[in-house]
């Protein structure tokens, strides 16, 4: 019996995880559910999963949630605050702790809990961008093991030996595809005008909302090349993206010999999130089957850099090294916030990003203190130019 705590429970890859689970009621038990503020939703998902621990990250100690909770969901404790992540994800009664938090508030509860050595499956892609030296030398240290659930990831780990990196004279590059989102075919000119309705409208995958405005700018797939760095110990150079707007082919890679593996199923994060839950072993994930046939035609482009100019930023953040990755993460994290609010042009995003890695110059990563000021001042400079361009454009 595998005792589960799932960070960011009530989000979409919350609700994915919590389904595969929910098949496999011999092999799991949840552990502990976590959400930022939103009670209602985490008392009903502990009245389900009667987890021992529910915890609402964002509030204060509340008496008439503790009671609602308590009749919901008897056996359950809930617990507020931002430090009850790192106590759950810490426990020595936990085996495996799924972060599916979005952004950098996952940073702690996750470095908690390689720190604690667990079994560590990682979808909260924000935390390897910001802190990947850390977060891998941490898990060499205390023998945890981290598992990719960001579907790209999950297919090249699932693709790799062993899910390493077999060195660069066996592995030539990794491929990574990208569905190219929403906006893959809107006139450039357009784009200026774009909602975060429409933006979050993706084609092929329902999903939160700040991720669906990263796929939108192509941010999203920016991040995963840094991920794919961290995760696989692969230089920039050997990590490509390809569009590939079908979303069955989840990445590839391509060995000295020439060959390629790919990973394909239908876009359904249950698949991923089956495989590092059920990893060694293969589980059902509650996916239907991939009819190839029905599907027709797998196509494949290179990314138009004009159109997803923060690709581009997300590369040289990563070849600038040090805590330019972070200040690329914050940035991109205060623009996207202040698009979905109405504040920022959907073609600002790259601007104000690009301002920040510009007035934040890159320090070494040394420190997780450098890379938290860095995420600071970059949040910082993003936001003082978010209100800038709000102004010239009223
Ligand atoms: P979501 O917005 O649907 O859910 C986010 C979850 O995190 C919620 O449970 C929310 O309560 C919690 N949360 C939000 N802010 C928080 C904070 N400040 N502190 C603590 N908890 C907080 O997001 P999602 O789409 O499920 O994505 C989660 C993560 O997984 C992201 O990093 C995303 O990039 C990654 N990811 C998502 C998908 C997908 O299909 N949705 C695929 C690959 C990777
Ligand atoms: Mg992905």
């Amino acid at each position: 019996m595998k005792r589960l705590t799932l960070l960011g429970a009530t989000g979409s890859v919350g609700a994915s995880t919590l389904d595969v689970v929910a098949r496999h009621p011999d092999r799991y038990r949840v552990f502990a559910l976590t959400a930022h503020r939103s009670a209602e939703a985490l008392i009903a998902l502990a009245a389900r999963h009667r987890p021992r621990y529910a915890v609402l990250s964002g509030l204060a100690e509340d008496a008439t949630l503790r009671r609602r909770c308590a009749e919901a969901a008897p056996g359950t404790e809930l617990l507020f605050g931002a430090e009850a992540l790192e106590t759950v994800a810490t426990a020595t009664d936990c085996d495996a702790v799924l972060g599916a938090i979005v952004g950098a508030a996952g940073l702690a509860p996750t470095i908690a809990a390689v720190r604690a050595g667990k079994q560590v499956l990682l979808a909260n892609k924000e935390v390897l961008v910001m802190a990947g030296p850390f977060v891998m030398r941490a898990a060499a240290q205390s023998g945890a093991t981290l598992l990719p659930i960001d579907s790209e990831h999950n297919a090249v780990f699932q693709c790799l030996p062993g899910g390493r990196n077999p060195g660069t004279a066996a592995l030539r590059r990794i491929v990574l595809t990208a569905s190219g989102g929403p906006f893959r075919t809107e006139p450039l000119e357009r784009l200026e005008q774009v909602t975060p309705a429409q933006a979050c409208a993706h084609p092929n995958w329902a999903m939160g909302r700040k991720i669906s405005v990263d796929s939108a700018t192509m941010m999203n797939k920016g991040l995963e090349v840094i991920e794919a760095h961290w995760l696989f110990d692969a230089p920039p150079e050997a990590i490509e993206v390809l569009v590939h707007p079908q979303s069955i082919v989840h990445s590839l890679v391509e060995y000295a010999d020439g060959s390629m593996l790919a990973q394909l199923s239908h876009p359904d994060m249950r698949v991923p999130i089956a495989h590092a839950l059920g990893y060694p072993e293969r589980i059902v994930s509650g996916a239907r089957a991939l009819d190839l046939a029905a599907v027709g035609g797998l196509t494949f482009e290179r990314p138009d850099l004009r159109r997803f100019p923060c690709l581009a930023l997300a590369y040289a953040a990563l070849r600038e090294g040090g805590t330019a990755p972070a200040v690329l993460n914050a940035a991109n994290e205060t623009a996207v916030e202040a698009f979905l609010a109405g504040r920022l042009r959907f073609t600002a995003i790259a601007r104000a990003i690009a301002h920040a890695l510009d007035a934040v110059p890159a320090t070494p990563a040394d420190t997780l203190a450098a890379v938290l000021e860095a995420d600071a001042r970059a949040r910082r400079a993003a936001a003082d130019w978010v209100a800038r361009a709000g102004a010239a454009a009223a």
